[in-house]
């Protein structure tokens, strides 16, 4: 059995819950129906030991104030749009404009603060693995795009230790999409301590170069020879704070990465290791790109689960999308969305140790 809990109420009295999954294993996702949001993931790390490895808050009204998207499922559109501006069918959309003078992760009121559908849950003990399943449907306009929206996600808990999401979508008019997942990872354990340690590998040799509000610029740039490059893991803290100007930009890393593997085919594209507690993460898509995000814009202002103040760098985003700001640029893999069509993403976060 799933479990389920009230988790909070909103201001208008509207009740929130939190559902339980457990894989045979003994390892445990927490997800609450408020942006469905995973608000907490266990990890075994070499000693066998399950420990809490996203960032996340104690109660509803810290996911009610958010501004890091924590474990949430963001959307219509995960990244930025230039200007919150894009053209279809000769006919322009003015998106809301939350950061800067961009959009960013569906607006001011995205996907992160609704209120979704629990339609299902199930435990498959053959299997012994835990599912939920989650819809929203977004109205037509809402936060400016057009087109009724519904997505359903389903988060399932392997017994591989494999968090599993699927999102399936369809419009009625035609529309842009690219919803991603936004979990902050810690594999420490220790929220303490900052993600400068974690050994990053992604399987890419170019990314999005951005400009100064962080919007892709059209072209693609070779990591190679440059802090870019992480195709032999090392360690995020290595050249973060590197004399780059894409660096500089960002104030470390938060970048999309093109990633080399076969598009449209679920396959591993990067790993992050954290050598103290052994905690492996093996990421696999069926997406074209990835936001490395270090967490640079943490600064100790927020109080997370436990009382921690999060810290700068204290946890590490790997979002799986299309390129950024893709609704402006046409050669890119695209986001629409038309009527009749579905849209269709599997990402896979593993976890395991390493014995050494
Ligand atoms: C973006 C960051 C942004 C963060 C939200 C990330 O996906 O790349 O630029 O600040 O989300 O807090």
């Amino acid at each position: 059995m799933v479990e389920k809990k009230i988790f909070g109420k909103l201001s208008d009295g509207q009740e929130v819950n939190v559902y339980t999954l457990k894989n045979a294993n003994g390892m445990e996702a927490k997800i609450i129906d408020y942006g469905a949001t995973v608000v907490s993931l266990t990890a075994p790390d070499k000693n066998g030991k399950y420990e809490d490895v996203v960032l996340g808050y104690d109660s509803l009204d810290g996911y009610v104030k958010d501004k890091a998207y924590f474990g949430s499922i963001v959307g219509r559109y995960g990244n930025r749009i230039g200007k919150g501006k894009f053209n279809l069918d000769g006919k322009e959309y003015q998106l809301s404009i939350n950061n800067g003078e961009n959009h960013l992760h569906g607006g001011t009121e995205g996907f992160n603060k609704k209120v979704w559908t629990v339609i299902h849950t199930d435990v498959v003990e053959a299997l012994g693995s835990a599912s939920i399943t989650l819809n929203y449907k977004s109205k037509d306009g809402e936060e400016g795009y057009p087109g009724t929206v519904e997505l359903t996600v389903k988060y399932t808990l392997t017994k591989d230790n494999e968090l599993s999401i699927n999102y399936i979508a369809t419009t009625d008019k035609k529309t842009i999409l690219n919803p991603t997942h936004h979990s902050y990872f810690n594999l420490s354990g220790n929220m303490h301590k900052t993600i400068l340690d974690h050994e990053v590998m992604i399987d890419a040799d170019k990314f999005t170069p951005v400009d100064v509000g962080l919007i892709t610029t059209g072209a693609f740039a070779e990591v190679a020879k440059t802090p870019m490059d992480f195709r032999v893991p090392k360690k995020v803290g290595k050249e973060v704070d590197a004399d780059f100007e894409q660096l500089k930009l960002a104030d470390g890393y938060d970048h999309n990465w093109a990633l080399n593997k076969a598009p449209n085919q679920l396959l591993k594209f990067a790993s992050v290791y954290e050598p103290v507690s052994g905690r492996l993460m093996e990421v696999s898509t069926d997406q074209p790109g990835v936001q490395f995000y270090s967490g640079n814009f943490l600064d100790g202002s927020v109080k997370g689960k436990n009382g921690v103040m999060y810290a700068r760098r204290t946890g590490l985003c790997l979002e799986t999308q299309l390129y950024p700001d893709s609704p402006n640029k046409p050669e890119w893999p695209s986001p629409i969305l038309e009527p009749g069509k579905v849209y269709n993403q599997t990402t896979v976060y593993k976890f395991s140790a390493k014995l050494l």
